[in-house]
């Protein structure tokens, strides 16, 4: 079974959530999986073992799963990222928008150092927003992106594009129309 078919059959699709009219793609059932979880993480960090990558950064909350995952095989630190509020020390933040309204993540101030590389990783990209205000989080620290991760792509949402106008490179697994 090829990586795509693997996926394919492990990720669950749940009409109608959160809101009528959005087909919400669940990869609990991929990280339960104990094969595709394997084959997945192998997939994301292979274009950058031997790259010395300092730092994996991860989205809140399934960017952290995939995310430590990929740090332990890349023998990298891990950073969090996530929703204001929730982390204890000194932050950088920055707002994005929503379908409604805004939103706003954050990381440790003292989470990267200028120069690091860094590859970032969610679970999948949409519009790209979120991404996207990592990404301003990470390059406002100094960091260096070298890529952004992602197990889904919805391409029809743009977000790949979005983060490759910014000149970031995008690695994605499988992506649903
Ligand atoms: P974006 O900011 O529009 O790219 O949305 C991406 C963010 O929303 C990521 O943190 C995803 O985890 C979450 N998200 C959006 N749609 C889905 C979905 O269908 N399944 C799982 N997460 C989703």
């Amino acid at each position: 079974q090829s990586l795509e078919e693997a996926l394919r059959a492990s990720i669950r699709t749940i009409p109608d959530y959160p809101r009528p009219g959005i087909q919400f793609r669940d990869i609990t059932t991929l990280l339960g999986n104990a094969r595709a979880f394997r084959r997945s993480v192998d997939e994301l960090v292979h274009p950058y073992a031997g790259l010395k990558i300092e730092k994996v950064a991860g989205i809140e909350a399934r960017g952290f799963i995939l995310g430590g995952a990929m740090a332990h095989q890349l023998s990298s630190g891990f950073i969090p990222i996530r929703k204001k509020g929730k982390l204890p020390h000194e932050t950088v933040r920055v707002a994005y928008s929503l379908e409604y309204g805004l939103d706003e993540i954050e990381m440790h101030r003292d989470a990267v150092n200028a120069g690091d590389k860094v590859i970032l990783v969610d679970d999948l990209i949409a519009t790209g927003g979120t991404a996207e205000a990592a990404v301003k989080l990470l390059r406002q620290m100094g960091a260096e992106i070298v890529a952004a991760c992602f197990v889904i792509d919805l391409p029809d949402l743009g977000g790949r594009a979005k983060l490759e106008a910014l000149g970031v490179e995008v690695n994605t697994l499988i992506s649903y129309e």
